[in-house]
């Protein structure tokens, strides 16, 4: 049987390599849902392609002209957030990719976890904001969640099923400015901050790269993917991206998953897990490499991945002010409206501002996002004094 498979953000990075990966396998996948926000084109030419049962499209506005654009096609075609978020408790779906950014990933994939559907995530904004709640739900249901994120995908491919892990090595790029001076930091713009040396992502996942915001989450995301403390995980800057990730064991056994940059690897072995498949393209070639480096992570110049492990330790609704005010920062830099440097001050003002809620739910979250929101454009505005 033809696992059943929803992408919600199909038009992003991540969704349109997953595409990639099932036009590979027409005899494993199929497309259930596609999904989208404002890429109307893109979506209706993945829907001509892959056939999908349902599409949907978040921007309400644009409902017209997509149902348009699929008139002559037996597709169902919705519009709207809360359609997003019922579209993944139909009853075909097994696999569930949450592969739309930000905050507004959370939501369908509560859902996704309630409905039972095993879930592919990429989105690592829903763990970083509500981790506890997510992992909570997903227990009580026994919804397995498999990660798509190269490093944490790298980390569950070396777990062994009797041996616990004694700490979890994340490797980072380093992103574009990794040799920067603080100096140099101060003037860079989203021009250069876009130039990613390795990975070719969407722009909120770039600048989080470029900032180290991006690894700041992956060590919230993989203490609830696995189960860790914040001191069991440690972040390895390598520069070659070529070990995804690594694995100390009890007895200092270090194991690691790697390979060349292709996210398609850890998207389809989501997918078709616990089995391997073949997949298409480049191979590691060893002789290309005449070394791989590895550096601690300087955060004096990257303070975001401090105040990532400062919230991982507050725990309750800090990571949610930190992931709110992070997108509220990245917009505004991405709109040149606030310098590089400036987001981690208006991240680390953010932190002091919001009311602290040690056990939040689901509406904690729902307020604090708002609330972070609101006080972090204000900053942006204001500055930070
Ligand atoms: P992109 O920006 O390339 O794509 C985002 C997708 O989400 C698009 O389909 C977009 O639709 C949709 N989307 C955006 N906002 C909303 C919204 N409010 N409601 C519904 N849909 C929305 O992002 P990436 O593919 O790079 O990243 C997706 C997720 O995967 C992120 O959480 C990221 O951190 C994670 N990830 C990405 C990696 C990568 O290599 N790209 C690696 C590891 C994790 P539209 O195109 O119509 O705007």
């Amino acid at each position: 049987m033809k696992k059943q498979i929803a992408i919600l953000g199909a038009t992003g990075s991540i969704g349109t390599q997953a595409l990639q990966v099932v036009e590979e396998h027409p005899d494993l996948y199929e497309v259930y849902a596609l999904t989208a926000n404002n890429k109307v084109d893109l979506l209706a030419e993945q829907a001509r392609k892959f056939r999908p049962e349902a599409v949907v499209i978040a921007n309400e506005d644009k409902y017209s002209q997509l149902k348009e654009a699929l008139s002559d096609m037996p597709v169902k075609v919705y519009a709207g957030t809360d359609a997003l978020c019922q579209i993944v408790e139909s009853q075909p779906i097994d696999i569930v990719l949450t592969a739309m950014v930000g905050y507004a990933g959370l939501r369908p994939t509560i859902n996704a976890i309630k409905a039972g559907k095993t879930i592919a995530l990429a989105n690592k904004e829903t763990l970083v904001v509500a981790g506890e709640l997510i992992n909570r739900l997903a227990g009580e249901r026994h919804t397995p969640i498999l990660p798509v994120d190269s490093e944490h995908s790298a980390v569950f491919q070396c777990l062994e099923m009797n041996n616990p892990v004694h700490k979890i090595i994340l490797t980072a790029s380093g992103g574009p400015f990794r040799t920067y001076t603080l100096e140099q930091l101060k003037t860079v713009t989203k021009a250069q901050a876009l130039k990613h040396p390795n990975w070719h992502m969407g722009a909120k996942i770039t600048i989080d790269s470029a900032s180290m915001m991006n690894k700041g989450f992956e060590v919230m995301e993989a203490k609830w993917l696995f189960g860790v403390r914040p001191d069991q995980i440690e972040v390895v800057v390598h520069p070659q991206s070529v070990i995804h990730s690594m694995v100390e064991f009890e007895d200092g056994a270090v194991k690691a998953q790697l390979g060349v940059p292709d996210m398609r690897l850890p998207i389809q072995y989501a997918f078709s897990y616990p089995k391997r498949v073949h997949l298409s393209g480049e191979r590691l070639d060893f002789s290309k490499y005449d070394t791989l480096t590895f550096e601690k992570p300087d955060t004096t110049r990257f303070r975001n991945l401090a105040l990532a492990y400062e919230a991982l330790h507050q725990g309750g609704n800090m990571p949610c002010i930190v992931n709110a005010a992070n997108e509220v920062v990245v917009a505004a830099f991405l709109s040149d409206r606030i310098s590089f440097l400036g987001m981690s001050d208006v991240i680390e003002k953010a932190m002091t501002r919001v009311p602290f809620i040690r056990t939040p739910d689901y509406a904690d979250y729902v307020e604090t996002d708002a609330e972070t929101r609101r006080i972090a454009a204000e900053l942006v505005i204001n500055g930070v004094k």
